[in-house]
């Protein structure tokens, strides 16, 4: 049995897979305070009733922030404190007692949705997760593409706007800054799921988004991109327009395809992904 790790910006889910199927699942709220320290005792005490129960053979974690695939490393996290440079990999293996491999979280969702979610049969299939923060993965002919430092597909820190507001990231006007969850929280005072109920506002707000899966669709012509995450779930209300801006906003000469689809697997595309990394990093 495979255990799967995600760790997002505002909670993390384990769960456990016999098989393609998920026989176990646990997701909790992140505590931001708590830092690194909270979130992995939380994780060693989850992994260490399950390692009892469970015959357990591997593991995967898809971490929402930059990794260093090759090294297997932790960069850092920009939503929560203390991860830079961290082990966790090693940490999960002393807690679950199996090897795990990880990736960021982006990457992972791309291996979950391109196997067993709405990217099943496209290559390239572009992935990206909309939610907290704004991640991308790059899948091609069964798989990723990482780049020369596993730094490829990081849509979320495109430039839109040269003189707009700072990102986490210390540049400025990022497709992020402008379009995820936790920006789009304080900027207007209300959470992305009330937001795109107000199709005034999602008319605005596809605009800076499509710029950025502008980007995507011109250096890539992926044959489907799939968009996972939080916000992915508001479904026509988003889609609809986004689509329409894309077309508006892609040149006429381009035949590129504008398929553009929320992730079938929902809240699990990463854990799905990581059940699927575990099984064969790559
Ligand atoms: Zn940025």
């Amino acid at each position: 049995m495979i255990l799967a790790i995600d760790i997002g910006g505002t909670k993390f889910s384990m769960a456990i897979f016999d098989g393609d199927r998920m026989v176990r699942r646990e997701s909790r709220a992140t505590h931001a305070e708590g830092g690194r320290e909270w979130m992995v005792q939380q994780i060693a005490g989850i992994a260490g009733a399950w390692r009892g129960e469970y015959p357990l053979e591997r593991c995967g974690i898809g971490f929402g922030g930059p990794v260093n695939f090759a090294a297997q490393r932790v960069v850092l996290s920009t939503h929560v404190g203390g991860w830079q440079d961290f082990d966790l990999c090693g940490f999960v293996r002393d807690a679950a007692g199996v090897p795990a491999v990880m990736d960021n979280d982006a990457n992972v969702g791309a291996i979950g949705e391109a196997e067993f979610g709405a990217g099943r049969g496209y290559s390239p299939l572009f992935y990206m997760t909309l939610s907290t923060g704004i991640g991308g993965g790059i899948w091609q002919d069964g798989r990723l593409l990482r780049g020369a430092d596993s730094y490829g597909g990081e849509i979320g820190h495109l430039t839109l706007r040269p003189d707009g507001p700072e990102c986490l990231c210390g540049a400025r006007g990022c497709l992020e800054r402008m379009c995820c969850g936790l920006w789009l929280e304080r900027d207007y005072g209300k959470s992305a799921r009330e937001l795109m109920q107000d199709a005034a506002f999602v008319r605005g707000y596809v605009v800076d988004l499509a710029q950025g899966l502008k980007a995507a669709i011109m250096l890539l012509n992926p044959a489907r991109i799939v968009i996972g995450g939080g916000i992915a779930k508001a479904g026509d209300r988003l889609f609809l327009p986004l689509r329409e801006e894309l077309r508006r906003q892609i040149t006429n000469w381009s035949a590129a395809r504008i398929d553009v689809v929320p992730a079938e697997l929902g809240d699990d595309s990463v854990l799905y992904g990581a059940l699927s990394l575990a099984r064969n990093p790559r």
